[in-house]
């Protein structure tokens, strides 16, 4: 069993595409661990992106993620990781892949709906910014 982090973007939640994003992580067979709205300080947004603090939209994709409310997930289940990710679609939904959500619903690079973390440490990192261990379903 793997856990990821998985956040509705300010843009999916503005759109109303909250049901329709946890429906398709329902029908993928992840569980949902924990769940909550968040909507981020830019301090926060800041140190959850910190490891792109150096790129050029690093400005931008802080105050876009401070912008208004996000849903928060933990996401359980085999895989959950690369499960997650390969629902989501590529970071750039013109090279998302045929019936993933940043291709069905993104409309810019940067506002594209959904986020995954990576990695086993940094879904550790991302899970520990927004939940303590008594939030999360086990
Ligand atoms: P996320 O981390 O949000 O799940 P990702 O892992 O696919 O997405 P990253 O490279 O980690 O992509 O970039 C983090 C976020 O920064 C992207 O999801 C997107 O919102 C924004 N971003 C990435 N590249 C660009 C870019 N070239 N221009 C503008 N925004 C970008
Ligand atoms: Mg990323």
């Amino acid at each position: 069993m793997e856990q990821t982090l998985s956040i509705i973007k300010p843009d999916g939640v503005a759109r109303g595409l909250v049901g329709k994003v946890i429906q398709r992580i329902e029908g993928l067979g992840l569980k949902i661990g924990a769940i909550k709205m968040v909507h981020m300080s830019r301090f926060q947004a800041e140190g959850f992106y910190a490891v792109h603090r150096e790129r050029p939209f690093f400005e931008s994709l802080t105050a876009f993620m401070s912008s208004g409310p996000a849903v928060v997930m933990v996401l359980q289940g085999e895989n959950a990781i690369a499960r997650w990710r390969e629902l989501m679609g590529a970071t750039d939904y013109r090279k998302a892949a045929e019936g993933t959500l940043r291709r069905e619903f993104a409309t810019d690079i940067e506002k594209n709906v959904v986020h995954g973390s990576d990695a086993p440490e940094t879904a550790a990192f991302e899970i520990g910014y927004f939940f303590n261990r008594f939030e999360i379903i086990a």
